[in-house]
């Protein structure tokens, strides 16, 4: 489904009307940042630390907020108003916008691209859920700034790229030996029933899901730490989460064709989607 209405560098216009130049900086050297927020019952969730999350992202960027917190609040109000459902995901972006000659310093006087737009929040089928998703393993390879939520995504799509073409759904990454995330998601395992996920860094985006699923753990009192994961952990992990604002959080039931524990959904994934399902319907929808 098409979007209704898209903002654009101040306009409010159909996605198929909406332009942006191709000297943009975001087209030629995918020099922006971005967010994606899910909404619940037309609730931004988290709008506060999602746009904390961007203001770190444009720091690391050195690309000044074009909006107050006020100003980001009321359009992405607007544009949820104006979708079809009531369930959606907000993608919000910022480029450094259009340049006169293709120059990898920065302009001089930049005038952002800014973009929001929304759409129906797919969750995953309960198929998907019920069986698990299969997942690949890879090295890395991308740069020392993985907790900004940068447009330059090229590694993240080729890395997942991997995982599709194996027939799977995420591909886990690993540096020097260590777990960092997924290419589009956080992961967490369970081990002799303790939750663990590897701590905040820059090599890792910090998902606002990662945060829940570690406040839902210490709420209803599962085991968890925070600690660096060294690959053989992992593969010898009794559960595998991956997480994230539109997936929520699913079961990896096999890595690199070996199945993972039991090869099934485990234990602590089924109690963690209930709190999360009653999370969601409690907070996030505020019933
Ligand atoms: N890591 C990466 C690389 C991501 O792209 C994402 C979001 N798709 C996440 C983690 C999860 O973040 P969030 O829970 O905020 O969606």
């Amino acid at each position: 489904m098409v979007p209704v209405s898209v903002y654009l560098n101040g306009e409010f216009l159909p996605l198929d009307q909406a332009r942006v130049p191709v000297m943009d900086r975001g087209f030629l050297f995918g020099d922006g940042v971005y967010e994606v927020i899910p909404v619940y019952s037309r609730r931004p969730f988290r709008l506060a630390e999602h746009l904390s999350r961007l203001q770190g992202s444009l720091n690391g960027i050195r690309l000044a907020n074009p909006h107050t917190s006020e100003q980001w609040t009321a359009l992405i109000g607007r544009i949820v108003e104006l979708g079809d459902t009531d369930d959606q995901s907000v993608l919000l972006q910022i480029s450094r916008g259009p340049m006169a000659v293709r120059n990898h310093a920065f302009p001089k006087v930049v005038t952002p691209t800014v973009f929001i737009m929304g759409e129906p929040l797919v969750t995953p089928a309960a198929e998907l859920r019920e069986q698990g998703i299969g997942a690949v393993s890879a090295a890395d390879f991308r740069w020392l700034h993985c907790d900004l939520k940068a447009t330059s995504l090229l590694a993240n799509c080729l890395l997942r790229q991997m995982a599709i073409d194996a027939g799977c759904v995420e591909t886990l990454l690993f540096r020097d030996g260590y777990l960092s995330e997924g290419a589009a998601s956080n992961i967490f395992m369970i081990k002799d029933g303790t939750l663990l996920a590897p701590p905040k860094s820059h090599l890792m985006l910090t998902g606002i899901t990662y945060d829940v699923v570690l406040e839902l753990a210490a709420l209803h009192g599962l085991p968890h730490e925070v600690r660096d994961l060294r690959d053989e952990e992992v593969r010898q992990a009794d559960e595998l989460w991956m997480t994230s604002s539109t997936k929520e959080v699913l079961p990896i039931v096999s890595l690199d064709g070996r199945p993972v524990g039991t090869g099934k959904p485990g234990a602590e994934f089924a109690r963690m989607f209930g709190w999360y399902q009653d999370f969601k319907q409690r907070v996030m929808r505020g019933n």
